[in-house]
């Protein structure tokens, strides 16, 4: 009797051991894997005009779904969504890339939302980025983020492509083309960078827009809307790949400030 009380013994504590261990390996992560940014170099190098990279969107797509940059020449505005890849140009139209189309810089992650927020009454950009700020769980982390829904108002701009010698990006966007949009459907899609690696992307929310119809995007600078559903991911690894060019190599990247980002990337 005692014998087969032992035997059972182990045995319960054997399965209890392996659920315990099953079930901790799933509280940990909630069974996803740990979000992850991948970039393509910085937006100091952009800031400096470095506006030609070897990295292909087809190679991109190894690294993410979901993202946006810019293409070689600084040629428009790019977005990346269901691992398609769309360019708004300087006209404003939209066209649907192929993967042998080259990246100066860009952001990519598998998107894989973690959390659903809805946002009510926003007013503006500032607006925006005050109300989601508050619902992230950790402010010194990356986060992604997708909003699909209806905006009342949407502002983008692109980018004329430019030709060597490039010039910085603050002496490009003075020539920006901005597209307001009303009562539109799209995506939004976007990244959330903290303040201390403002010289590795643009600090705060960068974010792109792509209409559901596929004919109207960009670099979003301001936006209004009644109420959406925002999906985020806490993204708490980074890839970051630099360019291996000498035009990259020589590049001075001490003088970008914050200032001077904002300025080209907020219309400010
Ligand atoms: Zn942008």
């Amino acid at each position: 009797m005692k014998k087969k009380l032992t035997a059972l013994s182990v045995y319960l504590l054997t399965a209890l051991l392996v659920f315990s261990t099953v079930a901790y390996a799933a509280a940990e992560n909630n069974g996803r894997d740990q979000g992850k940014l991948f970039q393509y170099s910085t937006i100091n190098a952009v800031m400096q005009g470095q506006y030609d990279g070897e990295m292909t969107l087809k190679e991109l797509n190894t690294h993410g779904d979901m993202g946006l940059g810019t293409l070689n020449g600084l040629d428009g505005e790019l977005i990346q969504l269901d691992n398609k890849f769309y360019q708004v140009n300087s006209k404003g139209q939209v066209k649907e890339l192929k993967g042998n189309v080259k990246t100066p810089f860009a952001v990519t992650t598998k998107f894989d939302s973690e959390k659903t927020v809805t946002l009510s009454n926003v007013k503006d950009f500032q607006d925006f980025s005050e109300k989601l700020k508050t619902k992230f769980d950790n402010k010194n982390y990356f986060y992604a983020i997708k909003i699909h829904g209806k905006f009342d108002s949407i502002k983008n701009r692109s980018v004329p492509k430019q030709t060597r010698p490039y010039p910085p990006l603050t002496e490009v966007t003075p020539h920006q083309t901005v597209f307001e949009e009303k009562n539109v459907e799209g995506t939004i899609i976007g990244f959330y960078t903290p303040n201390y690696a403002s010289t590795i992307q643009v600090p705060g929310f960068h974010m792109h827009f792509l209409s559901d119809d596929k004919t109207k995007g960009g670099h979003i600078l301001d936006v209004k809307f009644d109420s959406a559903k925002v999906e985020i991911q806490q993204l708490s690894e980074f890839d970051l790949v630099l360019p291996d060019t000498a035009d990259f190599a020589n590049a001075d990247l001490t003088k970008t400030t914050v200032e001077d980002i904002e300025e080209a990337e907020r219309g400010k």
